[in-house]
Parts: C-alpha cells; sequence; structure tokens
C-alpha cells in the first residue's frame, strides 16, 4: 500500500513539474464523445484543428462542426461576387472535412457573413448559438479562447465567435435562458464539462495533441481551401499548380508548433467555467 501510495505521489509530483493537472485528458485517447467546435470561418477549423479532429473522428467520437460565417468577403480577386466566394468556401470545407472525417451533415451552418458577426443582433446569436449546444448536449466544445491576451488581435468575428460562443456555454446550462426554446423545440438545458479553446498563446496552452501520425490528412486539408491561399485570393482557380501546392503546403508546416520533436497543436482546456 505505502508503495503504491508512493508511486502515485510520484506521479503527481511529475504531472506538476511537467505544467500538467492529473485531470486534463489525452485528447489523443478520447473514445465515444460528442465534440462541437465553433468556427468562425470555413477554414478555421482545419488550420487550427485538422490533426486533432482526424483523431477524433478515428476514435469514433462524434464531432459536429458549427460555423458562424460563410466567409463571403476576403477575396482580393475583381470578379469575385460574395454569392460565388460562398459557394466555393462551403465546397472547401465540405471536401476538407470529409478528409478529417466529418460529413457534410455534421457542418452546422449559422449562415451569418464575413466580418459582420458583430453586427448581428447579440441576444439572437447567443440564443442561436445555444440551441445549437442544447440540440447535441455536446461533451466538449471547442471554440477560440476568449483570453485576454490573445483577444487583443483576434479579427472581428474570431473576437465574436469566441466571446458568443463562450456566453452560450453559459445560458445553454439554465432553463431560464431562452425558455422558448424548451416550449418551442423540445430543447433542455445542457451543461457543457468540458472546453477546448484553440487559436491559444503557447503560455496559456495546456494541451498539446501530436498529430504526427494524421499530418497527411491535417495538410490535404488545409489545401482543400484553396482560395484562402495565393493565387487564389487574388486570382480564383479551382485547382493547384504544384508549385503553388508546395507553397501553400509550407505555409501551413510554418504555422505548426512543435514539441519534443513532434507537430502539434495546442488548446487550452478548461472545466467547470460556470463556477468562476
Ligand atoms: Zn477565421
Amino acid at each position: 500500500m505505502a508503495i503504491k501510495l508512493l508511486r502515485l505521489a510520484a506521479v503527481s509530483l511529475l504531472f506538476l513539474a511537467a505544467g500538467f493537472s492529473a485531470d486534463i485528458p489525452r485528447i489523443e485517447d478520447m473514445k465515444g464523445k460528442t465534440i462541437l467546435l465553433f468556427t468562425p470561418h470555413p477554414d478555421d477549423d482545419a488550420f487550427c484543428c485538422g490533426g486533432t479532429l482526424a483523431l477524433l473522428t478515428r476514435n469514433g467520437n462524434k464531432v459536429y462542426v458549427v460555423l458562424y460565417t460563410n466567409d463571403d468577403k476576403g477575396s482580393y480577386d475583381p470578379d469575385m461576387t460574395s454569392e460565388r466566394l460562398a459557394r466555393i468556401r462551403k465546397s472547401e470545407e465540405e471536401a476538407g472535412n470529409r478528409i478529417v472525417g466529418v460529413a457534410p451533415d455534421h457542418l452546422i451552418w449559422l449562415g451569418h457573413h464575413d466580418g459582420m458577426l458583430e453586427y448581428v443582433d447579440s441576444k439572437a446569436l447567443v440564443e442561436q448559438a445555444t440551441a445549437v449546444i442544447r440540440k447535441y448536449r455536446p461533451d466538449v466544445v471547442m471554440m477560440p479562447d476568449p483570453g485576454p491576451d490573445y483577444v487583443r488581435w483576434h479579427k472581428t468575428d474570431h473576437r465574436m465567435a469566441a466571446m458568443n460562443t463562450l456566453d452560450a456555454v453559459r445560458a445553454a446550462e439554465w432553463h431560464l435562458y431562452f425558455p422558448n426554446q424548451k416550449l418551442q423545440q423540445g430543447l433542455e438545458p445542457w451543461r457543457v464539462p468540458e472546453l477546448l479553446f484553440f487559436y491559444v498563446l503557447e503560455k496559456d496552452a495546456n494541451v498539446w495533441v501530436n498529430i504526427d501520425p494524421v499530418m497527411d490528412k491535417k495538410l490535404d486539408a488545409s489545401l482543400c481551401h484553396v482560395s484562402q491561399f495565393e493565387p487564389g485570393v487574388h486570382k480564383y482557380r479551382p485547382d493547384w499548380r504544384a508549385e503553388d501546392r508546395k507553397k501553400a503546403a509550407d505555409e501551413v508546416l510554418s504555422m505548426l508548433r512543435k514539441r519534443d520533436g513532434h507537430y502539434v497543436e495546442s488548446f487550452r482546456w478548461a472545466t467547470d467555467f460556470n463556477q468562476y
């Protein structure tokens, strides 16, 4: 017994020394969970978390991606229209998600315009996200980090996606928020047990997912977003020339962090949010 306790103490010390809490789950080992990822645009999910999503679906978790906007503004191509760009971005998002194991019917489009999230009625926006949380009853919600440092340079939709999702997580738990959702749609309150923030500053990260085993999926999913890279941003073309694809792949790789020699995606894991 004493040896067991000593071993336990040693393991706890190791965790503490490494800056881990023993409670932080290994995302790589997560199985059978429902995960709801809120993304500002159809590409952030691949860039922030494509490898992690591929691991989660491989392990039998149910993953849903909720898209706040249709990303219909970010193009310098003078011949591009918002309607056409939204269609392109939707098909890129569907293709990228197929690669990481998320089917098109697991993509939930909230239908807002790119860059305009801040001007949507704020109560309606929280209500909309709250209904999604109550409907899917996720074990984990993934969202941009609303942390005090990062939020300074969040661009508008990212700021809103972070803050609005956090407000919706809070509202979803209490039956007196948006009681019409129960009356009209049969949606019961839902307390989200775990949050996983992405686009996190390295100093705030407490979870690093080793994505080495799925790097091919991470890259392929990211490169489905042809219109988000040059030359497509200035002059859209649906396919890659080999040299452009290589440049874009290098760009994706340069955005990735490495830890102990492995490619990782970093997160800040939190729980008991509503207690603070
Ligand atoms: Zn974005």
